[in-house]
């Protein structure tokens, strides 16, 4: 049984801001926001990260994405944002149960997006056939 702050969250157990929850899931705002209205949503089913995560529950996540992000993103005044699941701590993940952000975004609110590597036609094509294969 996993035991995180999010299953502690989930069961009542400390305080959260909850905005939406049913059977499936619980959203709540992230306790360190990176812009306002950072929210979380977290399924219910314990899974430590996405991959382990049933699709059925991974579903549920995306149902509620899509019901409480425009409604956040209208509530803060943003114009768009970013939907992240850190997975592994080598992304940056700390609490070791599935969970995304929902991250809203302003026109030019300063956020970096991703750096670029540089790859070439060659190299992409090569991994591409790489992945390709091990499907
Ligand atoms: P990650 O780095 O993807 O694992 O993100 C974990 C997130 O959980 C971070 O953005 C934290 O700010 C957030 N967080 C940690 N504890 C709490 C809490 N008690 N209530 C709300 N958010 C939390």
């Amino acid at each position: 049984m996993l035991e995180t702050i999010f299953t502690k969250i989930i069961n009542k157990e400390i305080p959260a801001d909850i905005l939406y929850e049913n059977e499936f899931v619980i959203v709540f705002l992230d306790i360190n926001p990176s812009t306002k209205g950072h929210s979380l949503v977290v399924p219910k089913e314990e899974a430590e990260n996405i991959l382990s995560s049933s699709d059925e529950s991974l579903l549920e996540v995306m149902k509620a994405v899509k019901k409480i992000a425009p409604v956040i993103v209208e509530t803060v005044g943003a114009q768009g944002f970013n939907l992240i699941a850190n997975t592994n701590p080598s992304a940056g993940q700390v609490v070791m149960q599935t969970h995304f952000h929902i991250i809203p975004r302003f026109d030019n609110d300063g956020l970096k997006h991703w750096p670029c590597v540089a790859s070439s036609k060659e190299e992409r094509k090569q991994l591409a056939e790489e992945i390709k294969s091990a499907l």
